[in-house]
């Protein structure tokens, strides 16, 4: 809900019952977290005994974080940018978690509300929350889900700190998807699927990935902004755990130029008054026209979601053809290779059917993902629109289907010539969003791929 502070009494009286119970829990002081336009999770932190102020009043934060690059250098835009001003950050107490991989802290994500208690039109959660919303008055309730792909590397060696250029050191170099790795790791993954039990997340999967020292883990879906706010709490769950093994977890595009990167895939269907419209119906393999006219918009506007959810510019180190990154513009029943993969529902799971966004990555905001996906699919919707025949097999053999923008330079021009995302958005977020975007591409335009690749091995 989006309130101002006058209706936060409420929530300052729940505030105290959950620091009361926090403190019996051991935890001193919560993180409350928000993501910037660079896919940075930034944080405030209070001590417990502050959290109902802090639920009725919000905690300070600078406005500008909103065109802050990845490197922490800062740009500016029309409507966001400068040294002035404040906004008010609200924990979600709903989302309120004890963090088993950092003890004594707990965490909650934040939406950003002006000092007068107007959403800010630059709050990323907010605008999640206003698609979905969006969504929800059509009658139509999206899923969805992030699976978590990272790379462990050895800590305190060289390869491990920020924008060292020396040797990578994988915690493990084992085989891909090898039994090795699992038991080479035991303790640490051990600890990782521990800690999200602990915090109660609904985990599907734990497994090795392609490249050494790659993990993925995948949970179940929910609605899109808790989508998001998982995303966010997985992510920090792996990292804390990985530092409390001697490892550093990476989540950027790729760790070395020229091998298989980390995704940050999107699962997601569409509902209608309890029934999944991605299945039971006269569409190709079975989808409904609603779900095909949805991801036909999704399909259609994919030139500009990269921007959104492959936004740096190491993104475009990751999203190779015949690497499973889906970097051309179609789809597929089961398709690997393709941008968008339709699956009709595992045997276990025969209502299931749902799609895949593959060519997205970690280094986007997930709640800026969740609500430009939605827009995409609704102006879908909107317009009727059709899906074309699927593609079976690697596009790249294949031919024919057009290649996703190959650099931050080419996304962010159709990004800016997007009239659903920029309407969606708005111009304070969408100009911010656009700012950064270039700000990273005058930033590492020229940079080699593995001066690029080291460059943000370790910040997101
Ligand atoms: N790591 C691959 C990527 O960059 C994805 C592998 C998979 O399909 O899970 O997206
Ligand atoms: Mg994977």
């Amino acid at each position: 809900m989006e309130t101002g502070t006058a209706e936060r009494g409420p929530a300052q009286q729940r505030a105290r019952q959950e620091a009361a119970r926090l403190g019996a829990e051991g935890v001193r002081g919560t993180a409350l977290t928000w993501v910037d336009n660079a896919g940075i999770t930034r944080v405030k932190t209070v001590p417990v005994a502050r959290l109902a102020h802090t639920a009725r009043w919000g905690v300070g934060m600078s406005p500008v974080f909103d065109v802050y690059a990845v490197d922490d250098s800062v740009t500016t835009s029309r409507h966001i940018g400068g040294p002035d001003g404040d906004l008010r950050l609200f924990p979600d107490l709903d989302r309120l978690t004890v963090l088993a991989g950092q003890p004594g802290w707990a965490w909650a994500p934040v939406d950003r509300y002006t000092q007068q208690g107007a959403p800010h039109p630059g709050c990323q959660r907010l605008f999640a929350r206003r698609q979905a919303g969006r969504a929800l008055a059509l009658g139509l309730e999206a899923r969805m889900g992030f699976e978590t792909e990272w790379t462990a590397v050895r800590a305190g060696v060289p390869g491990a700190e920020p924008g060292a250029a020396g040797e990578v050191r994988y915690a493990s170099t084992g085989p891909a998807y090898g039994m090795v790795r699992m038991v080479e790791l035991s303790d640490y993954l051990g600890d990782v699927l521990g800690a999200l039990l602990d915090q109660h997340v609904e985990v599907l999967q734990l497994h090795p990935e392609y490249s050494p020292g790659q993990f993925e883990v995948s949970v179940a879906p929910s609605d899109p902004v808790g989508a998001a706010d998982l995303a966010v709490l997985v992510r920090e769950t792996v990292r804390a755990v990985s530092v409390r093994h001697g490892l550093t977890a990476s989540f950027a595009p790729v760790v070395e130029a020229g091998r298989v990167g980390n995704g940050g895939h999107l699962h997601l269907s569409l509902w209608r008054e309890g029934r999944n419209l991605c299945g039971g119906g006269e569409g190709p393999f079975g989808m409904t026209a609603e779900c095909e006219s949805f991801l036909a918009g999704v399909l259609r506007e994919l030139p500009a979601l990269l921007a959104v959810g492959a936004p740096s510019p190491a993104s475009h180190l990751r999203l190779e053809p015949s690497r499973w990154a889906g970097v051309f513009q179609c789809w597929g029943l089961e398709n690997r290779e393709a941008a968008i993969r339709f699956i009709t529902g595992a045997p276990d799971d025969p209502g299931g059917a749902n799609a895949e966004v593959k060519c997205f990555d970690a280094s986007a905001n997930p709640y800026l993902v969740t609500g430009c996906v939605i827009a995409a699919g609704l102006a879908g919707t909107e317009a009727r629109l059709t899906l074309p025949p699927p593609v079976t097999g690697d596009p790249a053999r294949v031919g024919g289907r057009p290649r996703l923008p190959v650099s931050a330079a080419e996304a962010l021009e159709h990004f800016e010539g997007s009239a659903v995302l920029r309407e969606a958005m708005g111009d304070p977020l969408f100009e911010a969003f656009a700012a950064v975007r270039r700000a990273e591409v005058e930033l590492f335009g020229e940079t080699a791929p593995g001066d690029l690749a080291a460059a943000v091995r370790n910040r997101y």
